[in-house]
């Protein structure tokens, strides 16, 4: 298979000045498949320039044509799906199935978006002294600078890329150094579509930090979207604040995953499935941590060990496989590190615990007697590990959920009023009751707490690219 593995500035790929490339590597064979091209930082600069000259001319065009844009990059990714999820495979790890699954769910955003584009409401209002009208509307914010993860190559692109597209800004994306293929072809597509040279460019820099300061301290960048680990996002909140950017995170989470007494077993376990084995684990929306109310734990753990058993381990190219390879070697040692640390604490490992042979696998794992306390309750494992907190209180159970610096999901099973009763307790932006997955185009993602700032999806997500503006009117 060939990817585009160059930069994408000013509708041109091409390679970076300084003629320097770093390998993408797939970490199901450790093997390279790619040598993509390194943005310098004279490259982000072109990038950021090309951006700033297209915004004027993509800002006056109509939300009809940029809806039209969109719509038809929607429909050629269409087209393509099989091929899109097979490059998150390869370059990710994940499964065929996830790698599928998150293909659709990317693409959706530029149909979800295509349609948003058109529905841009402004307000015109009486002032309540009678001595003006007070006309809102909404303009694009201007030139934006996209930040990605690794852990959903294509999605976390397409979920940005296709509301600032919609609001009427011009963008530079910086995919992760891991996962650049997926960002890439998506680039392609937009520019297949039709979409003017300058307003969608593509820079992958390394090292990455001292780039991404450089281009956050330009003056016609106005707006940072990222999305990855705390961590740095704490850091580019502090960069951004030098030209007061506007800013939207979308950080980390440590989603509990709270089994109230009188939850079916059934749907409970088909949820947790879910909610910790989507992409392999490797989800911000994972569910990290599993309280279990003692009438239910001991099935519980029997269940999910059970389904655990007939799970098949290996490289995404083989369709059947349902749990792929991590990231990279890295990040397997990362979560095997973890478990460790979580026996060592007094933790049981009831099935898995290891590091598997071939590639970055990790067999899917289930740890009882976790301590509440524990590093492996209040760090994201970002593996295949279900870690089980038994309780007896729900009151005590809601009060540990909540005991975190994150929130971004939580996840509640149990009889609806119940559920639903404490899911009005639980402190994140959003709440699953009795299901294990929420993401939707059309629902408003984020996090409170430590888990982020703002919106993505749905029409809130547009709003992150707009600003508003007041215009008072003597009549
Ligand atoms: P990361 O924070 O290490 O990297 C994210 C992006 O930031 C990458 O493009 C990386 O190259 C870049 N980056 C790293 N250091 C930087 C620096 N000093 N300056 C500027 N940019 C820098 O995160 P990751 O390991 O790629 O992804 C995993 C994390 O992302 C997890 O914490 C996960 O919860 C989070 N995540 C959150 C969401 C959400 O919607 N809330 C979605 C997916 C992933």
């Amino acid at each position: 298979m060939t990817f585009r593995s160059q930069l994408h500035i000013d509708g041109q790929w091409r390679d970076g000045s300084g003629g320097r490339t770093f390998p993408v590597m797939d970490p199901s064979a450790g093997k390279e498949l790619a040598a993509f091209a390194i943005a310098e930082e004279t490259d982000c600069d072109e990038a950021i320039a090309a951006a700033e000259t297209a915004l004027t001319s993509w800002r006056a065009t109509s939300p009809r044509e940029r809806s039209e844009l969109l719509r038809a990059a929607f429909e050629i990714l269409r087209n393509d799906i099989e091929r899109l999820a097979e490059i998150i495979v390869l370059e990710n790890g994940k499964s065929y199935a996830d790698a599928l699954g998150e293909a659709k769910y990317a693409i959706e955003f530029f149909r979800w978006y295509s349609e948003e584009a058109a529905r841009v409401h402004g307000d015109f209002r009486r002032s309540p002294a009678d001595d003006k009208h007070i006309l809102v509307t909404h303009e694009p914010i201007g030139v934006s600078l996209l930040i990605t993860p690794w852990n959903y190559p294509a999605a976390m692109a397409t979920r940005k890329i296709a509301p600032a597209l919609a609001a009427g800004c011009t963008v530079v994306l910086k995919p992760a150094r891991e996962t650049p293929l997926a960002a890439a072809f998506v680039v392609e597509a937009l520019q297949r579509a039709g979409v003017p040279a300058g307003v969608v460019n593509l820079v992958t820099p390394v090292p990455t930090g001292p780039a991404v300061s450089r281009m956050l301290h330009h003056p016609a960048v106005r707006k940072l979207s990222f999305t990855g680990s705390t961590e740095v996002g704490r850091v580019l909140l502090h960069e951004a604040a030098d030209q007061v950017v506007s800013s939207s995170m979308e950080l980390g989470g440590n989603a509990p995953f709270v089994v109230l007494p009188g939850a079916d077993l059934d749907l409970t376990i088909e949820g947790a499935l879910v909610a910790k084995m989507r992409n392999g684990g490797s989800a911000c929306t994972a569910a990290n941590r599993f309280y279990v109310h003692s009438s239910l734990c001991e099935e519980f753990i029997g269940r999910m060990v059970t389904e655990f058993s007939t799970w098949t381990v290996g490289p995404g190219s083989d369709r059947s496989n349902q749990l792929g390879a991590l990231v990279s070697d890295d990040e397997r040692d990362k979560v095997a590190g973890l478990v460790d640390r979580a026996v060592a604490d007094g933790a049981e490992i009831v099935c898995g615990g290891e590091s598997l042979d071939g590639g970055a696998f990790y067999a899917p794992t289930v740890l009882r007697g976790v301590s509440h306390d524990s590093e492996i309750a209040s760090t994201e494992i970002f593996g295949p590990v279900v870690s089980v907190i038994e309780y007896d209180d729900v009151d005590d159970a809601i009060r540990m959920a909540n005991d975190t610096i994150f929130g971004l999901i939580a996840y509640v099973y149990g009889e609806k009023g119940a559920a639903l009763s404490a899911s009005l307790r639980i402190e994140a932006g959003m709440v699953a009751v009795n299901r294990g997955v929420l993401s939707d185009p059309a629902a408003p993602f984020g996090g409170m707490k430590q888990s982020g700032l703002g919106r993505e999806g749905s029409a809130e997500g547009i709003l992150e690219f707009l600003e508003e503006k007041y215009i008072g009117i003597d009549l």
